[in-house]
């Protein structure tokens, strides 16, 4: 079966197939790629351990597919293309020809100093091609990458490296975020104190900050991709390796409690970011692909590097951040590097619309053709302004919806192909088998309903355990309902059996016996005029069991706040229902996010109820300063 679907009736023939033998789908999918060994058996898998296994008995090497497949014919095609945080500084460009050879020689500095098959390596560097190219070299020789973004504190890192055990850290010496400099080197230095594991630490240079380096421990990334090259080994053979092998292990976001060492392995996870890539932003040859994720989150992982690569696409990796030197930096991208595919958050899209339309009106964004959206359910205006000032009411909008632990998409639209409507992450990709159920685990049949999103059947894609902690994977995701695997977000899907995310299930709240969801209170907020962002929960009340209490972000302090507080309680009214008012109002100048731009709203529950001294794991937090301002204004 050919890998893309190109309409919608391919797409329903696709989906139909899929459900009614997913062995036979997945298996003739799997023909796309390139494998050492074929498989025995497609899949065997119960949700009660969890045990899964894809592709039982076949061999590959991920970066077979990513590099050596395409030397054939796409050997000068640029594979990354590279837009430094200075937007003065030169582009960086490499073909697959020369990803290849740079991912084999790094790989061989990783063996030289001693990594092997299954070892853990953490990743701590800045968004440039080493990072990738060190994602592809750990690949490469099978150990397992463990990415942590490069914004995290000392003890994060710490964290990270003890629970996994890396032996081998790769770092940079600074790294450059808008007008910030992050001394990553040093805060290594302070993180491996409390990690004994650690034998090796390989250092890029790129802000040329001074680092300290230790004998017998650190080394520059440069002089050790000299010494290989001067040995002659600028090649090496890809590792042959289980299709559920691990492949990397990439620690959640931390939105609602501490972060899990999620696992995916090798075969499984090549065929779903394939897949989903493919049909999802519908790649033709030669097209740009500009996703401004971080390669720290699972969005860089499946839709930076291996998706995109795996389908020989032209990935563009920006290093610095949407409002530097101006909040036009990525339509200035767009521009310049003629991108064709832009994938973005909803956070980066509201955070730009504040500024107004001076950013966009002088950029010629005429070579886009489709968007994306990722992280958080994406609210009207957002979604209204990205199309029509962005897209200029051209370019289908994609929202994805999906998770670290599923690997890929689950639901989303298909470019050109599923009629899109906004906020709606629309239809599940093929393969893929949502169910909604209540409290209790029942399934809730029919359209125009909601209640908790579930999947009821594996995908290649999703996670096989937590890392060192299985009974964890298993309470997680696998125990709330028999033979179920709880996403945790709640969901409505209507009467065209569209899905829409209404946020987590922990967050949709219950006021008098009706459940909303926050994304939907959120929603209605956000059309108020003046305000840039919001955030709801829920808080003991005494006659409506629960009550609303909102957090919003003007864009200027409201003159009359008791009068802005009744208006904006009476735009919610009208949009969705005097239900939905707002019971208690707070203007704030910011909300706690975690480092990928998503709202911690576990703290912000804490306040509203007003248990403010046990707010529980903050350590993802961007800026704890916020919450001590929240907290001391909470009404
Ligand atoms: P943790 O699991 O540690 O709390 P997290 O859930 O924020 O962290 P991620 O795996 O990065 O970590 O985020 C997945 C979640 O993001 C989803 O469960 C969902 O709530 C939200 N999400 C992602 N994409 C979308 C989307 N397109 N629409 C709605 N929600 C989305
Ligand atoms: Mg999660």
């Amino acid at each position: 079966m050919k890998l893309q679907v190109e309409n919608f009736e391919e797409y329903q023939k696709a989906y139909q197939y899929s459900v009614e033998n997913p062995e036979g789908f997945w298996g003739e999918i799997a023909e796309n790629f390139v494998w050492k060994k074929k498989w025995n058996k497609v899949l065997d898998w119960n949700f009660k351990e969890p045990k899964i296994e894809w592709y039982q008995g076949a061999t590959l090497n991920i970066t077979e597919n990513c590099l050596d497949r395409h030397l054939a014919d796409k050997a000068d095609q640029p594979a990354i293309v590279w837009e430094s945080n200075d937007p003065n500084e030169a582009n960086r460009t490499y073909t697959y020809r020369e990803l290849h050879q740079e991912v084999c020689t790094f790989a061989n500095v990783l063996k030289q100093n001693g990594a092997k098959k299954g070892d853990r390596i953490c990743l701590y560097m800045p968004m440039v091609p080493e990072l990738a190219i060190a994602v592809l070299a750990c690949a490469r020789i099978g150990a397992i990458h463990s990415v942590v973004f490069g914004g995290f504190s000392a003890q994060s890192i710490a964290d990270r490296i003890q629970d996994a055990q890396c032996s081998m850290v790769v770092t940079a010496d600074g790294s450059h975020r808008g007008n910030k400099e992050i001394f990553l080197k040093h805060i290594m230095d302070e993180a491996i104190i409390s990690c004994p594991c650690v034998k090796t630490v390989i250092v890029l240079e790129r802000s040329k900050s001074a680092v300290s380096m230790i004998k017998g421990r650190d080394l520059f990334w440069h002089s050790e991709m000299e010494r290989m090259r001067s040995l002659g080994l600028t090649d090496c053979p890809a590792e042959e390796m289980d299709a559920e092998d691990p492949l990397f292990i990439l620690y959640t976001s931390g939105s609602t409690g501490k972060p899990k060492g999620v696992v995916h392995t090798c075969g499984g996870y090549m065929v779903f970011t394939a897949y989903t890539f493919q049909n999802i932003f519908q790649y033709q040859s030669g097209e740009m692909y500009f996703c401004t994720a971080d390669i720290g989150w699972i969005t860089g992982h499946s839709y930076i590097v291996y998706g995109p690569l795996i389908q020989g696409a032209t990935s563009l990796i920006f290093e610095g951040i949407p409002t530097f030197p101006d909040a036009g930096r990525f339509w200035d991208i767009v521009d310049k590097h003629d991108v064709n595919i832009l994938y973005t958050a909803p956070t980066a899209i509201r955070s730009l619309m504040q500024f107004g339309l001076d950013y966009v009106k002088d950029k010629d964004l005429s070579s886009l053709r489709v968007l994306g959206s990722v992280g958080e359910p994406i609210n009207e205006e957002a979604w209204n302004w990205y199309n029509e000032h962005i897209g200029k009411g051209k370019c289908p909008i994609v929202d994805t919806w999906w998770q670290t632990e599923t690997g890929g998409i689950l639901i989303s639209p298909l470019a050109n192909i599923t009629p899109t409507k906004p906020c709606y992450a629309t239809l599940p990709l093929p393969g893929v088998q949502p169910i909604l159920v209540d409290e209790k685990g029942e399934e809730i049949t029919g359209n125009g309903v909601s209640g908790n999103l579930c999947i009821k059947f594996p995908w290649p894609g999703i996670l096989r355990t937590t890392y060192g902690d299985h009974e964890r994977c298993r309470t997680n995701y696998f125990a709330t309902y028999e033979d179920l695997y709880f996403t945790g977000d709640g969901c409505m899907r209507d009467e065209d059996g569209y899905y829409r995310i209404t946020g987590r299930v922990d967050d949709v709240m219950n006021i008098s016996g009706h459940r909303i969801g926050t994304a939907e209170v959120e929603n209605a907020i956000n059309m108020f005029t003046d305000v840039i962002e919001s955030a709801v929960v829920g808080y003991p009340h005494d006659i409506k069991g629960q009550g609303i209490y909102a957090y919003v972000i003007m864009a200027s302090t409201p003159k009359d706040p008791v009068l802005a507080r009744k208006d904006i309680a009476a735009t919610v009214s009208q949009i969705i229902g005097a239900i939905a008012r707002p019971d208690k109002i707070q203007f704030v100048t910011g909300l706690p996010k975690t480092r990928s731009g998503k709202i911690m709203r576990r703290i912000l529950r804490k306040i509203a109820e007003g248990d403010i001294n046990n707010l529980g794991d903050t350590s993802t937090l961007l800026d704890p300063s916020v919450v001590d301002k929240i907290k001391e204004e909470r009404l």
